[in-house]
């Protein structure tokens, strides 16, 4: 394509997105894109069904040093906006119900690949070039570097003129546009694309990057706590997970690493190295109340025999290893009453020292970013002109759910109106 009205650094979901929504008002689009496929992270993402929204997106599911930013872009493009897409794309698609009822989160019935062809599809039909296998070897901002035409009013008709631009050295040779977007993502899975590109560039524009971290993201243990992951490997159990600042009750899954599943990924955006986790692991229950009338009403009974009608037996077990060894094969009758507020203590408020997390490697999203203060929240341009940031590579994180790609395609939209 010669002379684009704006290139695109990552054809991922906000990229796609930026590139319809501008292609819809009659900008001329490239789409630059270093992997051999469009939307990679679309595909593999909700488990192949991508959970592409959610029904309940507001503010407080996302993250960002400055929590007010994404709600202008949430408010004019909204989840109802997508979804109203979706239909009309005849894409099926179902709430996905946990533990705690429906959970607002949308994925499709069939296949991730049903979003994305949607999305490449008006790509198509709105002239958008996507140029893959596009690395990207250097971004210049060139005053007069490109000419345009420009109405001069009565007869004259219309005259060229010098205006700056971004120039694009990449292994497909120099690509020049006024508008710049950066939809690079961030660091998380690598190998779906993850690159520091996004804030590598913000920085060499003179923006304030935030530092990142790897959030929805596996904890790991190497003290004793690994040994018991990797025994209670598969287990999964509704709980309340928490620290001093978040709590989430979700399912907690055992892995031979350390900790996943719902609740483990929710609150690692929330944790910082060095801190402990607290596990409620009957959340349901008042829990000295329950055991102090098992004692009552079954004196005969072994603790882990009560314990296994509430919680995995394996579990159990291994509780009972930990926890009450010398006790295991004593009568609850027998139980001195603070022993078993001791025991239940622990059930309620288990504290555990996460070693770290699986980091990026594994990580759903990257947390921090281009820092907001750089960016207008109404078009996500940056203090340079012509240079917008959209997506993950912003200081904007959701929740999990599907908050996250609800911030691609809104913060997209409205740099596309905009541009
Ligand atoms: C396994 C997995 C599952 C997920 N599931 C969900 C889910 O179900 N729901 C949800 O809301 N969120 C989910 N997420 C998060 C979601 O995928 C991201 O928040 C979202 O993709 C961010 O969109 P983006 O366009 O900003 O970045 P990306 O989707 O990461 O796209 C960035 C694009 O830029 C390209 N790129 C990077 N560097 C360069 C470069 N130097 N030159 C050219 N191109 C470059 C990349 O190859 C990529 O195509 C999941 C994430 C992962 C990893």
């Amino acid at each position: 394509m010669k002379n684009p009205d704006l290139i695109i650094i990552g054809a991922g979901a906000a990229g796609l997105m930026c590139a319809i929504t501008a292609a819809q008002r009659g900008k001329r689009v490239l789409v630059l894109e270093r992997a051999n496929k469009a939307g990679k992270k679309i595909l593999m993402s909700g488990g192949g069904r991508c959970n592409f929204t959610n029904l309940h997106i507001a503010p407080d599911r996302y993250l960002s040093n400055n929590p007010h930013f994404c709600k202008s872009a949430l408010s004019r493009y909204t989840q109802w906006d997508f979804i109203e897409w979706v239909e009309r794309s005849g894409i099926e698609y179902f709430e996905k119900e946990t533990v705690n009822g429906l959970s607002g989160q949308l994925f499709c019935r069939q296949s991730s690949k049903l979003i994305l062809a949607m999305l490449l599809n008006e790509c198509r039909q709105q002239d958008v070039e996507i140029r893959l296998n596009c690395e990207i070897e250097n971004v210049a901002h060139q005053r007069g570097a490109w000419s345009r035409q420009a109405a001069t009013g009565g007869r004259q008709g219309n005259k060229t003129v010098a205006a700056d631009a971004f120039s694009l050295k990449t292994n497909q040779g120099v690509f020049i546009s006024e508008t710049l977007v950066v939809a690079a993502g961030g660091l998380s899975i690598p190998s779906l694309g993850g690159s520091g590109i996004g804030y590598e560039l913000a920085e060499s524009f003179g923006l304030r990057v935030l530092p990142t971290s790897a959030g929805l993201v596996p904890f790991t243990f190497t003290d004793s706590m690994h040994g018991v992951c990797e025994r209670l490997s598969g287990v999964s159990n509704e709980v309340y997970l928490f620290n001093t600042r978040q709590s989430f009750r979700e399912d907690l899954l055992f892995t031979h690493r350390g900790l996943s599943g719902p609740a483990a990924l929710q609150l690692s955006s929330y944790w910082q190295a060095g801190e402990s986790i607290y596990v409620n692991l009957l959340p349901d229950h008042e829990i000295l109340s329950l055991l102090l009338s098992w004692k009552q009403q079954h004196p005969k009974a072994l603790l882990r025999t009560q314990l296994d009608h509430v919680l995995p037996r394996k579990l159990v077990l291994e509780l009972e290893n930990l926890w009450w060894p010398e006790l295991a094969e004593t009568a609850l009758a027998e139980w001195p009453n603070v022993w078993l507020e001791a025991v239940a203590q622990k059930l309620e408020d288990w504290p555990l020292l996460p070693a770290g997390t699986e980091g990026y490697r594994t990580a759903e999203v990257t947390i921090g970013g281009v820092d907001t203060r750089d960016l207008s929240s109404k078009t996500m341009e940056s203090t340079t002109p012509g240079l917008f940031f959209i997506g993950e590579v912003v200081d904007v994180t959701g929740h999990l759910g599907g908050f996250n790609f609800q911030w691609a395609w809104s913060s997209a939209f409205v740099a596309g109106d905009s541009i």
